[in-house]
């Protein structure tokens, strides 16, 4: 579904899911109300790709943040066939040289306990330019590569890549945890790194013991935590 202007194709899906088929991808060249995690603002100009896809998929593993996975590993692999050689930031961006150029929100609408489905949001910095304030943290393909990529093919390679080279591979019960390890293998952050990790306006310095798909295991001065994604950021730390 194709909108020009759209408050945000997450609201969008999540408003509509229950009569809308699985797999409806729902894309809009301008976002004016755009969100991130923890409702922060996702800034959404013309140039940019924005779409979020709908999965209500029968015997596939339910967890929102196996999509997550799947769109950073679908657009990874597109954007370097376009040269462009991206860093997955744990547990949901995509970077160029520490820069944001893409950012992907999942949500679950619950029934109960239960996910009934998943919503999947794509924000990608194609041919956008980026506003002076978000320049420091932000990027686009056009910025980069001094480019401009057609947003319609794009949209089309990416979500073909994330259903015939992973989801029709790896979402199974007992393929799904490779799939993970496959994602962790591309990540930004190993085990023994040192990290900062940012809830609220507390910021709390780490070593990673070891990664797992939804949550870090972290040792703060001898103390083991498990930080899970979703309530906090994590800053790589120079040293
Ligand atoms: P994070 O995962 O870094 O905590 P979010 O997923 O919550 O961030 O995304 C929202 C944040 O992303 C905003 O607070 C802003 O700093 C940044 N941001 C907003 N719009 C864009 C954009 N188009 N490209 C890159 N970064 C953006």
């Amino acid at each position: 579904m194709y909108f020009d202007t759209i408050d945000s194709t997450n609201a969008y899906l999540k408003k509509y899911w229950k009569k809308l088929p699985s797999e409806t991808i729902v894309w809009a060249s301008k976002q004016t109300g755009g969100y991130g995690r923890m409702k922060r603002k996702w800034i959404s100009q013309r140039g940019g790709l924005w779409f979020s896809v709908l999965f209500k998929p029968k015997n596939r593993p339910m967890n929102p943040w196996h999509y997550v996975r799947l769109y950073t590993m679908s657009i990874k692999y597109v954007l370097s066939k376009y040269r462009l050689e991206t860093v997955i930031k744990w547990p949901n961006d995509l970077l160029v040289n520490n820069k944001k150029i893409c950012g992907i929100l999942g949500e679950g609408i619950y029934t109960g306990n239960i996910v009934s489905a998943i919503i999947v949001g794509i924000g990608l910095n194609v041919n956008n330019i980026i506003p002076d304030d978000l320049k420091n943290i932000a990027t686009s393909y056009v910025e980069e590569k001094n480019k401009e990529l057609n947003l319609k093919k794009l949209l089309k390679q990416i979500n073909s890549t994330a259903y015939y080279k992973y989801y029709l591979k790896y979402f199974k019960k007992d393929k799904i945890s490779i799939f993970t390890k496959l994602w962790i293998k591309n990540l930004n952050i190993r085990h023994g790194d040192f990290i900062k990790v940012i809830s609220q306006s507390i910021e709390k310095r780490g070593k990673i013991v070891s990664i797992h798909g939804d949550y870090l295991e972290i040792d703060f001065d001898g103390k083991i935590e498990k930080i899970y994604a979703g309530e906090v950021s994590v800053r790589k730390e120079r040293i």
